[in-house]
């Protein structure tokens, strides 16, 4: 081989391997700040699944930020900063300990990818448009997590008391069980969760918004606000991670029926 060639294969193998090595580090640096670890699936939860399928610990281990419930439907979770809140159905919030455990829930590591400056909503349906015009820009096909941070003048906030066995229905528990609480003048942050339309079913698709005060007193599933004055940092998530309950309910739970009217109905 004369010596050019062999100069031609060794820059030609060079080529190759930093192209490798560079689709690595895009990959890797998308990869563990980058994915929605999700436990359960909302069908199952609507149907009455509510033992708990992790613990609050082992939860954590995989964010820092997102919404969910725990065992028995006790309260709405809101997870932020890394810690692990109950809105309780006295209106009470508490951090939880790592060994409560938790049968529906979302979390993810916050890596913000942008920022909303300077929003001004009149209530709930307007936040949640404005929202959607900030995430069409990036794609409406991405999951997202906004954290919102402002003043309130009013938001109404719900919680939900622990169930016992047999467990009804979601439905029916909003029905009867549901407690809700209206507070004026409040600083906080709303966690902010969107799923896509074709993750219906599996989640709740669109908006989904819990709520905690900044002095931690107040909080709950968002159902309406009024006046909001505040900013949100974007984080754009393009991976997905479930588990599933490992129970007998759960492995022979009919799930041929459409919930979408259901799941709205609870929002
Ligand atoms: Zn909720």
């Amino acid at each position: 081989m004369n010596k050019k060639i062999i100069f031609a294969l060794i820059i030609m193998g060079l080529l190759a391997v930093s192209a490798v090595s560079a689709q690595n580090s895009l990959f890797l640096s998308n990869n563990n700040d980058d994915s929605m670890y999700q436990v359960s699936l909302m069908q199952a939860f609507m149907h009455g699944e509510y033992d708990g399928v992790i613990t609050v610990g082992d939860f954590k281990s995989h964010g820092d930020i997102g919404l969910g419930t725990f065992e028995g439907v006790n309260g709405e979770m809101i997870v932020l900063d890394g810690v692990v809140y109950q809105a309780a159905a006295d209106g009470s919030i508490n951090v939880m300990s790592d060994d409560e455990k938790i049968p529906f829930g979302t979390i993810t590591n916050f890596d913000e990818d942008g920022k909303i400056d300077n929003i001004t909503a009149k209530d709930f349906d307007d936040l949640t448009s404005q929202l959607d015009n900030e995430i069409t820009k990036y794609g409406t096909n991405n999951m997202y997590i906004i954290k919102i941070k402002g003043d309130f003048s009013n938001i109404t906030v719900r919680s939900v008391e622990k169930q016992e066995k047999p467990y009804k229905e979601f439905t029916d528990v909003a029905a009867v069980d549901q407690r809700v609480f209206n507070h004026t003048e409040q600083t906080g942050t709303i966690v902010a969760v969107y799923f896509p339309d074709y993750m219906n079913e599996l989640n709740m698709h669109g908006w989904h918004l819990h709520f905690l005060s900044d002095d931690k007193t107040k909080g709950g599933h968002v159902l309406n606000l009024t006046d909001f004055n505040g900013s949100g940092q974007v984080d754009e998530i393009h991976e997905f991670n479930m588990i599933l309950p490992t129970d007998d309910s759960f492995a022979k739970m009919n799930f041929t029926e459409d919930m979408t009217s259901k799941i709205s109905s609870v929002e």
